[in-house]
């Protein structure tokens, strides 16, 4: 049975393909482009600028993760003594919240080019990081106006960050399913997504990886995020933890915690993964990429654990199964710890 549903799409001009990167200058309106980009992308950031010409107001490689506040104010400064007046995103999450940062206070369009599976891309969430805690908002400026998929950017991409990275973009999916905004149709575009995912992690295949990533984000983008997304932005805070890898290593437990709350669709998924359960499938599937399944093999301490237990709790408000402390600690525990669900 559908319910009543209402599904918000935000206008965003997708382009997908081989080749797309190359041709993106003819895509550009006339303004005063900065290029930020992360430091493996330098060298295409270079030929989208002599593309550019007189279009581009520079480049802008200092990129690092969960966009520290220094940065971001260093970027805003860049932004306004070169004169640029729209930013071009290349990279990934960390380089695309960067140009987040500046286009948050510059009102500025961003076209973003993403080299990884994170799913910034199709977002209007924004963050910086200051004094171990990540602060995100929602802000419809920073969502880019136009993505530019090209698997030519991502061929090279190492399986050690390939791998997690496509974990992160499965977790837009799973996470989507008991988002407050999900659809029915964010649940379709999860599904076709997850299995995209699989098939592009099974068979090394990043033309899939792409398209998967691009359906998880797309997911994420209109349904946003639940339980999962909001323990590992408190992780990553907290704890200076690899974004990538913390989904990873926590999305199994989270889903093996929902699950309940959302049987069919979690069913659905899980076949999209070629799995009878949904946690174990994603776990398996975490395993056999060479992805990260425990938080201890980040260099996280397990008494560390405790200090975030109560703000775990606290992000689980709203979650459709309650987490008290305990139940907290013991999530944390597994995801610690690596356990198979
Ligand atoms: P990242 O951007 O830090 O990239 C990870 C590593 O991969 C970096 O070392 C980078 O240099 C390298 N890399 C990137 N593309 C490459 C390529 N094509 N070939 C070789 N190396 C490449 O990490 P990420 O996982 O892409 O993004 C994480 C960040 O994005 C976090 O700060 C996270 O909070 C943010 N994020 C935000 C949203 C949102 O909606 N706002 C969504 C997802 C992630």
């Amino acid at each position: 049975m559908i319910g009543p549903f209402t599904h918000d799409q935000p206008a965003v001009r997708i382009v997908f393909g081989a080749g797309t990167f190359e041709r993106l200058a003819g895509e550009l309106e006339k303004r005063r482009w900065l290029v930020v980009h992360g430091s493996s992308q330098a060298a295409a950031a270079g030929r989208l600028r002599e593309r550019l010409g007189a279009r581009c107001a520079g480049t802008f490689g200092e990129v690092r993760r969960h966009v520290p506040v220094e940065l971001a104010e260093r970027g805003r400064t860049h932004f306004a003594a070169v004169g640029a007046d729209g930013l071009v995103a290349v990279g990934g999450g960390s380089a695309i919240g960067l140009a987040k940062a500046i286009a948050l206070t510059a009102r500025v369009p961003i076209v973003a080019v993403p080299t990884t599976y994170s799913g910034s891309e199709l977002t209007a969430v924004h963050g910086v990081t200051s004094e171990g805690r990540k602060r995100t908002g929602r802000d419809e400026t920073v969502r880019p106006r136009t993505v530019v998929y090209d698997p030519d950017l991502t061929r090279g991409l190492p399986r050690e960050i390939a791998a997690p990275s496509a974990m992160n973009a499965l977790a837009h999916c799973v996470d989507a399913l008991w988002a407050a905004a999900a659809t029915p149709v964010t649940t379709l575009l999860a599904v076709e997504g997850a299995g995209a995912l699989r098939e592009g992690l099974d068979g090394a295949d990043h033309e899939q990886l792409l398209y998967g990533a691009a359906l998880g984000g797309w997911t994420f983008g209109v349904a946003g995020g639940g339980l999962h997304h909001r323990i590992c932005h408190l992780l990553g805070g907290a704890f200076d933890l690899p974004h990538a890898e913390t989904h990873s290593a926590v999305l199994p437990q989270v889903a093996a915690l929902n699950a309940a709350a959302a049987p069919d669709d979690a069913a659905r998924l899980a076949a999209a993964l070629g799995a009878a359960d949904l946690a174990r499938g994603i776990f398996d599937l975490a395993r056999r990429s060479g992805s990260v399944t425990a938080l201890r093999d980040l260099g996280l301490a397990e008494e560390r654990l405790g200090e975030v237990v109560d703000d775990v709790a606290a992000a689980a408000a709203g979650n459709p199964v309650p987490l008290d402390g305990p139940a907290a600690r013991e999530l944390l525990a597994r995801a610690w710890a690596g356990e198979r669900p």
